[in-house]
């Protein structure tokens, strides 16, 4: 095979749109080019997501549309899904050349070789490594705001996830290495910087300075030149009071903190093997409310989980009326192979799952629009993310990780994205807020 020109699709989380910008540069360092449409290339990949069935169904939708009118192309299924499914993707789909989880993609310029010699299985799916994948070819998507990997895999069990099983053991990379990249983007103009990881605060150095998550942010936040720095996502378990200090002491780290709870009921925690309960989790909410930083919370949760009742259900909300989340994601359980979920007994249908799902989206709602419009009057530093022409407003995004529209008066036809500016919040709804820029009042 002699494609040179590649069209990559990614599904799912900021670790694969990360995972795929270390892909995107590998391939163009090896002097493929980027295509706008899978028409368009010669070689054509998917990075894919199976953290729940749907996300898992696209994948194999995108394939079936090719599988007539994709000849004289070449298929990769990269990520969760190749490494769950494996070789029986080509059983599937018989068009596909290669499948390759995320714990292979170091070995992914050997994998292009065999490819473009011609061979027709390729496959990269042990998950028997210490390697994390750093390459200095990540062709980030973003000018301004940067993507770090600082730890991969998970060690946790939770018992509906997916997640240890496609992406293999826990694997920190070193500080130094860390520190290093987060220089280089300063370097280049980045000012935002996102540590990501499935569980960032289990982050353990393994150089012999053996730095803890805390002492690694807070050295990222030191770096000439990053004026934001954010992490996620954070496992409650693991997430010590020392995070919230360092977040206290330096202004660059941002006031937002994603702290998954899953559910608001000690007995759903224990079967779903979180390894703390609400208590626990009630008093690492207390400290980051006792914070002078004025931290945004946002979490995780999920409805309909095997053997949740009513009441169980009704802890949840109890839970949200008593932390008021500045936002949530929610999602319905949903059974993934090889987890400890799928043997226990009393799935809840879908339609009850679709109901309290329903519920609890309304509910916080409500709650958001209370947050939000708390800040009406308020003046705001966002970094600008971008444009709404059709509304003439610039879109920013403020330290606690609320959208805020605002329009400027003396914007004198310049670009404003990659700017700082403060902005006093005017309306608020239950997603953004929207303002205008102050920056002559200050
Ligand atoms: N590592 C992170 C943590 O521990 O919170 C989250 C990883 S996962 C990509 C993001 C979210 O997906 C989880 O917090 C959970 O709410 C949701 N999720 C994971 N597995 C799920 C499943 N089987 N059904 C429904 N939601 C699921
Ligand atoms: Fe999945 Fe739990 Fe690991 Fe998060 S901590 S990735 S939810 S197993």
């Amino acid at each position: 095979m002699t494609a040179k020109t590649f069209y990559l699709e990614t599904f799912g989380c900021q670790m694969n749109a990360h995972d795929s910008e270390k892909v995107v540069g590998t391939l163009l360092a090896r002097g493929y080019t980027q295509v706008e449409t899978p028409e368009a290339a010669e070689l054509v990949l998917y990075n894919t997501c199976s953290i729940r069935d749907k996300a898992e169904q696209k994948v194999f939708h995108r394939l079936q549309q090719f599988k007539r009118a994709g000849k004289g192309k070449v298929f990769g299924v990269l990520g969760c899904v190749a490494q769950q499914e494996g070789e029986k993707i080509f059983d599937k789909a018989p068009h596909v050349s290669l499948v390759a989880g995320s714990a292979s993609y170091t070995k992914l310029p050997e994998m292009l070789v065999q490819l473009e010699a011609g061979a027709r299985r390729v496959t990269g799916l042990s998950l028997d490594t210490e390697e994390t994948f750093d390459t200095p070819f990540t062709r980030r998507d973003n000018p301004h705001r940067a993507y770090i990997t600082i730890i991969e895999g998970c060690d946790k069990s939770c018992a509906y996830c997916v997640v240890p099983f496609t992406r293999g053991p826990e694997r920190s990379r070193t500080s130094a290495s860390v520190l290093a990249e987060s220089r280089q983007l300063a370097e280049l103009g980045y000012t935002e910087i996102q540590l990501l990881g499935q569980n960032v605060n289990s982050y353990r150095d393994p150089s012999p300075a053996g730095w803890d998550f805390a002492t690694l942010l807070t050295r990222v936040g030191e770096i000439q030149g990053i004026r934001r720095v954010r992490f996620t996502t954070s496992h409650p378990r693991d997430f010590g009071k020392s995070i919230v200090d360092a977040i206290d002491e330096n202004p660059r780290l941002c006031n937002h903190v994603h702290l998954p709870v899953q559910s608001g009921s000690d007995r759903m925690l224990g079967a779903m093997q979180r390894l703390y309960t609400r208590d626990q989790y009630m008093r690492r909410i207390e400290w980051l409310k006792n914070s002078p930083r004025n931290i945004s919370i946002t979490t995780d949760i999920i409805v309909g989980f095997p053997g949740e009742t009513e009441a169980d259900f009704l802890q949840t909300l109890d839970l949200l009326d008593q932390v008021q989340y500045d936002s949530l994601f929610s999602f319905k359980y949903s059974s993934r192979p090889n987890t400890a979920a799928l043997a226990m007994g009393d799935h809840i249908p879908e339609e009850e799952k679709t109901r309290r799902l329903t519920i609890l989206q309304e509910r916080q709602r409500a709650i958001q629009i209370q947050r939000n419009s708390e800040t009406i009057g308020a003046v705001q530093e966002v970094h600008v993310e971008g444009r709404n022409p059709s509304l003439g407003q610039w879109i920013g995004r403020t330290s606690q990780n609320r959208t805020l529209n605002f329009t400027c008066a003396d914007e004198n036809g310049e670009s404003l994205i990659g700017k700082y500016l403060p902005v006093r919040v005017t309306r608020a709804g239950p997603n953004s807020l929207a303002g205008e820029s102050a920056a002559n009042m200050l």
